[in-house]
């Protein structure tokens, strides 16, 4: 763990430039994070060079393009120890991975009186989907409540064994909070919901391009994370699903690519992966996945999990001291993922982010994909900042200088 993450700046073309008049702090990587040269540089290389349909070509175009795609999935399946190449589906990305295993799996799979378990601290994309689904197929949807009025101790585990039943079907769980900066248990949860023959879903939306994820050492059935939130391009997202289950799974959507053989009355379908993948893929931004693991791998994991958790960590010391704060998620002192979410008492979250940004620091505000837990906890909105490998202490350092000179300008004492 000794990488030296005192300049990885200079690998991002976008960080070097002033915002406000001063040097960019971009602490907005929850939402999505910056793509270093070598991401930008391979998707480029695909255009210039390999640019053509994959699959049925026969020309060396297409068998480069072929070959940088599925060398892709092969680099995927070992970034998060799945068995098998044919057990990654590329998908838009983590919200289109969570429709494709709720309209797919749910359909073949639900019926009234069965139970989908989610928790309440999910993302809208881990939620919504299995709203829609249970509503169609009849299906009961709970949640496994938060524990504490901060959300403090993350999730209520002495709920959840009174929850997963043997109607639960699908447990549906985020690896780590979007708002909270809260790490589930995701080992336990997985074989609590084994034991009641639960099949589970893990949303590695915040996770996957952070810490180490090994789908074999969590033994969990499904798990999604999104290209774009771990140094990769937009529009690429990865389905991990165990083959035996994406074999028993019918298409989701029909087309070129996916079949085995076609007649009019009716087709036949390949197995996994290609039978989820209808129509042309995102080869381009595949191959730029490819280039984000390897530059991740090339840091380490580990490291990087330990730097981000620092940095958040200082963070949450810092910003407690600022008067009328309210943190979410654990208190200082406490473990904590890359990320702090806050709200001043009387100054708009919007505000926050309207002035920070005056000073060239990047934050977000708002109900971060998560309006239910924000009603229960009762706000309306946060503000939070969110880590990842390029940012340092100075950031952190910048962001609570700006929030006093914010708290100054709205006479908060
Ligand atoms: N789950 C979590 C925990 C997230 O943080 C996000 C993105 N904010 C998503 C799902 C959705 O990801 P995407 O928009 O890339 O599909």
């Amino acid at each position: 763990m000794t990488h030296d993450f005192s300049n990885l700046r200079i690998d991002f073309p976008v960080l070097d430039q002033h915002v406000g008049g001063r040097p960019l702090v971009y602490l907005d990587n929850a939402a999505t994070t910056q793509k270093p040269r070598s991401v930008i540089d391979a998707v480029a290389r695909f255009y210039e060079r390999d640019n053509s349909n994959v699959h049925r070509g026969l020309h060396a175009l297409s068998m480069r393009a072929t070959d940088g795609y599925e060398a892709a999935r092969a680099r995927t399946a070992q970034f998060i120890n799945a068995a098998d190449p044919a057990e990654i589906v590329f998908t838009r990305g983590t919200t289109e991975s969570v429709n494709l295993i709720a309209q797919s799996w749910g359909t073949a799979n639900l019926k009234p009186g069965d139970v989908v378990l989610c928790t309440e601290m999910e993302h809208h994309s881990n939620l919504v989907p299995w709203q829609q689904i249970t509503a169609r197929t009849g299906a009961t949807l709970r949640y496994v409540p938060i524990a504490g009025a901060d959300a403090e101790g993350g999730l209520d585990l002495s709920a959840i064994d009174e929850l997963l039943t043997p109607e639960v079907k699908l447990f549906a769980f985020t690896h780590i909070s979007n708002t909270l900066g809260v790490t589930n248990p995701v080992h336990e949860l997985c074989a609590k919901a084994r034991a009641v023959g639960a099949v589970t879903v893990i949303d590695a939306a915040q996770s996957a391009g952070h810490e180490l994820v090994d789908v074999q050492a969590l033994d969990c059935d499904f798990l999604v994370f999104s290209g774009h939130k771990m140094a990769g391009p937009t529009g690429i997202g990865v389905l991990y699903g165990r083959r035996a289950l994406l074999d028993a799974m019918p298409p989701w959507q029909g087309g070129g690519g996916m079949i085995a053989n076609v007649e009019y009355a009716a087709s036949t379908w390949k197995p996994s992966p290609e039978r989820f993948e209808a129509g042309t893929p995102n080869v381009a931004d595949a191959i730029g996945l490819h280039a984000a693991m390897d530059y991740l791998d090339a840091i380490g994991r580990p490291a990087l999990a330990q730097h981000e958790c620092e940095l958040a960590g200082y963070a949450c010391e810092e910003l407690s001291k600022l008067p009328g704060i309210r943190i979410l998620g654990p208190r200082p002192g406490q473990p904590r993922a890359g990320m702090v979410s806050f709200a001043f008492e009387g100054v708009h979250a919007h505000d926050v982010v309207t002035f920070a940004d005056q000073d060239g620091v990047a934050l977000r505000g708002g109900h971060h994909c998560n309006q239910p837990l924000m009603r229960k906890l009762g706000l309306p909105s946060t503000t939070r900042a969110s880590f990842y490998l390029y940012n340092t202490p100075a950031d952190v350092e910048a962001l609570v200088t700006s929030l006093r000179k914010i708290l100054d300008f709205f006479g908060v004492e």
